[in-house]
């Protein structure tokens, strides 16, 4: 049977691509990817023509079961999502998990990912966090930042245009004392990276463009920022 490579893509910057991941790209008989809009930006920059198939959460059980087929009639493929490490906070845990219990072999072509990149530059605690992709959007939500509140590792955030402001309120409530580090637009044009208390961000937050997309980590709980110089 084939192979299916699950490979990372930039988070913005077209050229955070690795020289692997383009040969891949190049040499897989088909690449199956969230967005054919999205993804076809970065392949016509890289001049890479291939078939492509599209997996996302409204058709994901149907062609997960038609891409362990191909694979298993011996076509190899390559699995990209619109941006970054596919299956962090993106669709094709379905497929992996299946193709893992049909003895299909499994290969990543690692790169970028959102949560890496802020995490690198956060300036907080790296060797022991906790992800949660994104917070729930309504129901469980408040709950979700309550235990949250009590979590003694750094905690590592998505969260989408628009809602950057919601959170931050809400982490002023929960979290007042926490050193908060907001990462918008990363390897894009405007990425600014900020930080402070949930309060001081507020306060900065009219003078920031709040549009795009944004990591926010936040420190431990009783971690201060000269923890680091004292010692
Ligand atoms: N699989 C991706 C990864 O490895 O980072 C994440 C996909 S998730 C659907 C998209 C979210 O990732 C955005 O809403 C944002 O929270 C974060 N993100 C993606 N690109 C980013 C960037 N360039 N700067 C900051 N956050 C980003």
């Amino acid at each position: 049977s084939g192979k299916i490579y699950v490979v990372a893509t930039p988070i913005g910057n077209l050229q955070d691509i690795t020289f692997r991941a383009v040969e891949v790209l190049n040499n897989v008989d088909f690449i199956v990817c969230e967005d054919t809009r999205v993804s076809g930006i970065l392949l016509s920059h890289y001049g890479i023509e291939k078939k492509l198939k599209v997996l996302n959460a409204r058709n994901e059980s149907r062609t997960t079961d038609e891409i362990i087929e191909e694979v298993k009639s011996g076509k190899d493929c390559a699995l990209i999502s619109d941006a970054g490490t596919p299956l962090i906070s993106d669709p094709g845990s379905r497929l992996i998990n299946k193709a893992v219990a049909e003895d299909i072999n499994v290969a990543p072509v690692p790169g970028p990912s959102a949560l890496t990149a802020a995490l690198s530059v956060s300036g907080l605690p790296s060797s022991s966090f906790v992800f949660d992709g994104f917070l729930p959007q309504k129901k469980g939500r408040q709950k979700k930042l309550e235990q949250l509140s009590r979590e003694s590792r750094t905690i590592v955030l998505y969260e989408s245009t628009y809602r950057i402001e919601k959170l931050l309120k809400e982490l002023s409530v929960y979290m007042p004392e926490r050193t908060v580090v907001v990462c918008r637009e990363l390897t894009k044009k405007f990425e600014d990276v900020w930080r402070g208390k949930p309060s001081e961000l507020l306060e900065e937050l009219p003078s920031k463009n709040t549009k795009g997309e944004f990591v926010v980590i936040i420190s431990p709980l009783e971690w201060t920022d000269h923890d680091y110089s004292e010692s």
